[in-house]
């Protein structure tokens, strides 16, 4: 049993010490390696070694095989106290042919330079030798680099491994992850790894739209969506993604979209810039949206809708839209917009005088449909009439206690 460690880097550290003192070569890996030098914190921490599945799992008592036939196994290691790091252990591998331009038809069991080799992006294919334990603190990691992503991430740059039209080939996913890691770090796509995402473009739709609509997911609540979202048009992506042609996306909105939207308002967001826009159910099955997610994105591009008639609406109507789960994700997107600025600040003064009038934008209903069955009422299309009548004479003031509202509704009932 390993002894616990609070951060999820001395986590992986003993991991891999283990590793070396059973005789095995064993470096952090990907992501978190090109994380640390951008001087990012890394989200997980990934070991590669050349020591098999099978010893891994002989050299720790908590792991899991989740991809053992890839040669990946997960190490459990205790935090102080309650819970885990899981650390990802995967053995130096090469890939054989991609038929399907999905995965690998085999893996193979390598060296660390083929391993390196068969990663996406140079950026991603670096490894890192950690100082020995008893080295003084502030020694740095030795970066082992056999594709020049140390060069790439200096330039802010995102490259292909390899021969790019090959890479992309392999995997169709490989596009987007590239537009993924681009808008993130704010890197461009090197000339000949953007041509040859042009070039299979098209080839995207033979993806799951699961795994394209998780991509686009994170692009979209990356710290540049408005970056990604360029680059997908610029790549031809977009229209793959769609399944219709772009002809202009502007990207003026997302940029100005405030990070507390969520992902259904910056689609929405999204849409709005691009012409032709695109239906939600088209939205929906181009990115294998969830139930919430569809029903979220529907309703804050309604709002905008219901929004038209605000300077005619009573006071009870305006009150019933701006208590809509959607109201304030439908107003980050309208603030982006830009629209009509001045309108949009009377509306929202409108909203919190409305808010502090007394009375508030949803109060609790003082009467309910078991009040109206106790006054010997029956059930029926009427009920939600006269509940909704009683209801917008409360929002307005027009009646205040209870038994005034009871007797509103009697009035109305007959
Ligand atoms: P993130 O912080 O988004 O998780 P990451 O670099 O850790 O970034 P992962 O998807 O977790 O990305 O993959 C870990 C590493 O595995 C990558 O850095 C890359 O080296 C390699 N990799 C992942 N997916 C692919 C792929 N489709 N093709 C080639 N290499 C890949
Ligand atoms: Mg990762």
């Amino acid at each position: 049993m390993p002894s616990p460690c609070t951060s999820a880097r001395d986590a992986a550290l003993s991991v891999l010490r283990r590793l070396r003192s059973h005789g095995h070569t064993a470096y952090l890996a990907g992501g978190c390696v090109r994380d640390a030098l951008l001087g990012l914190t890394p989200k997980d921490y990934d070991v590669a070694t050349d020591a098999t599945p099978d010893r891994v799992q002989s050299l720790f008592s908590q792991t899991a095989a989740v991809g053992a036939a890839f040669g990946v196994v997960l190490v459990y290691v205790p935090k102080p106290g309650r819970g885990r790091h899981t650390i990802e252990v995967a053995t130096f591998r090469a890939e054989g042919a991609y038929t399907d331009g999905r995965r690998p038809d085999e893996v193979r069991f390598t060296t660390a330079e083929e391993d390196a080799k068969r990663r996406d992006f140079t950026v991603n294919g670096l490894f890192a030798d950690p100082p020995p334990e008893d080295a003084p603190a502030d020694t740095p990691d030795t970066i082992i680099d056999f594709v020049g992503g140390q060069a790439d991430l200096a330039a802010g740059v995102l490259r292909a491994i390899g021969e790019p039209v090959e890479r992309f080939g392999e995997d169709y996913l490989r596009m987007l992850r590239a537009v993924r890691f681009a808008a993130r770090f704010g890197f461009e796509i090197e000339p000949r790894t953007a041509a040859a995402i042009r070039e299979h473009a098209p080839k995207l739709d033979h993806i799951a739209r699961e795994r394209i609509g998780d991509e686009v997911r994170r692009m979209l609540m990356g710290k540049n969506p408005s970056h990604a979202v360029r680059l997908l048009n610029d790549l031809g992506l977009d229209d793959v993604i769609f399944r219709d042609t772009a002809q202009e996306v502007s990207i003026e909105a997302l940029d100005r979209l405030s990070g507390e939207a969520d992902y259904a308002t910056r689609l929405t967001v999204w849409m709005k810039s691009r012409t032709p826009g695109c239906s939600p159910s088209q939205i929906r099955d181009s990115l294998a949206l969830s139930n919430n997610e569809y029903q979220s994105y529907s309703e804050t591009a309604l709002l905008t809708y219901e929004l038209i008639s605000w300077e005619g609406d009573n006071d009870a109507a305006r009150k019933r839209i701006a208590s809509r789960p959607r109201w304030s994700q439908a107003m980050l997107k309208w603030e982006a917009e830009q629209e009509e600025p001045t309108r949009l600040e009377r509306i929202k003064a409108d909203v919190v005088a409305l808010e502090n009038d007394g009375i508030g934008l949803a109060p609790v209903p003082l009467v309910t449909g078991d009040d109206l069955i106790a006054m010997g009422l029956k059930p029926g299309p009427d009920f939600k009439t006269i509940l909704d009548q009683a209801y917008d004479a409360q929002l307005e003031g027009r009646v205040t206690t209870k038994q005034e509202a009871l007797d509103y509704a009697r009035d109305h009932a007959s």
